[in-house]
């Protein structure tokens, strides 16, 4: 059993893209630079976007960081997205979700101007995704995709099975891994809450890429001998003996899956590290795109 580690690969991927931003500064260009929404003080939330502004100082970019009040309404943050669209400094942005109630998404997810996207959520770049087009893609599978394809994991013919059908994971996961190419090629079945039966169908694939973020779902007997496990999930779950009070838990019974899977991500250190990472390559890209 080989352990796809997200926390080595994320940090080869920071170190490439370091020594990328070190011939754009060597050329005295601008640095790409990265700017966050936030909207509220959510304490998952604020820990991402942290993350990934320190991901940032890391390689050498510039980040800006938009801390607005719960009470934000959508006018207030529209008028924020439009600036940041306008500004020429900032070469991707990223509004960190969820959203207050008072906030519709979508809308704010049409207002981001799709080449300064990163997060590739707005419907031009997810099209543009579903139709093998040159995009951003979304920075969890981007992330899933890079792992895959730096471990040689074989996806050609194989049954991938996806749990979960988010706009961020899930129903992208299950376009990228059944489109032409490597990784790729694969015959998938998209899973969710209403699928019946889901261990007749997860017993039957080569790989499973579970996103539904319940605590320790997939279970040993759910899968078959040498599966591939990407394990998405991230839960909190109370542990008084943590300093921070909780951990972080997977959507896989890993102590005991492992024992059955070929490859496998742990939580954390898997898919977590991967998604950052895949962050500053977007941006590196977005900043490509506006030098063009
Ligand atoms: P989400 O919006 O929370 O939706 C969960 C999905 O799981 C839904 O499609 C739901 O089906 C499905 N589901 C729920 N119970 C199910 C069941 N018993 N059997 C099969 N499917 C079931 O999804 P998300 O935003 O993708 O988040 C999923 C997990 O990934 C969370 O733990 C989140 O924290 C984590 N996550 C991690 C990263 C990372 O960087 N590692 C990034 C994003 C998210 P319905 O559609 O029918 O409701």
């Amino acid at each position: 059993m080989t352990i796809l580690d997200g926390k080595k690969i994320s940090n080869d991927i920071k170190n490439e893209i370091a020594a990328e931003v070190q011939k754009i500064k060597d050329k005295g260009e601008k640095v790409p630079h990265l700017a966050a929404i936030i909207v509220g003080n959510d304490g998952a939330s604020l820990t991402y976007v942290g993350s990934k502004v320190k991901a940032c100082e890391r390689v050498g970019f510039e980040s800006t960081l938009v801390q607005m009040s719960n009470t934000t309404s959508e006018v207030e943050l529209l008028e924020k997205i439009k600036e940041l669209n306008e500004n020429p400094e900032i070469d991707g942005f990223i509004v960190q979700l969820p959203l207050p109630p008072q906030i519709n998404e979508q809308q704010v997810l049409l207002a981001v101007n799709p080449d300064k996207d990163v997060d590739g959520f707005h419907p031009t770049n997810f099209g543009k995704m579903a139709l093998d087009m040159s995009t951003f893609i979304p920075a969890t599978p981007f992330g899933i995709l890079e792992l895959l394809d730096r471990y040689g994991v074989e996806t050609k013919g194989k049954h991938t099975v996806v749990i979960g059908r988010s706009h961020i994971v899930g129903r992208p996961m299950s376009i990228l891994m059944g489109r032409k190419g490597f990784p790729g090629n694969s015959t998938v079945t998209l899973t969710h809450s209403h699928t019946k039966n889901i261990t007749q169908i997860t017993s039957q694939a080569d790989i499973i890429i579970s996103a539904l973020g319940v605590p320790n779902f997939l279970k040993a007997e759910m899968v078959k001998d040498d599966v591939v496990i990407i394990d998405v999930g991230i839960t909190r779950v109370t542990d008084e003996t943590k300093p921070r009070g909780y951990r972080i838990v997977g959507d896989v019974d890993f102590a005991n899956v492992s024992q059955k899977a070929s490859y496998i991500t742990p939580v954390p250190g898997g898919v977590g590290p991967m998604t950052i990472a895949m962050l500053l390559k977007n941006t590196l890209l977005a900043r490509e795109r506006h030098n063009i």
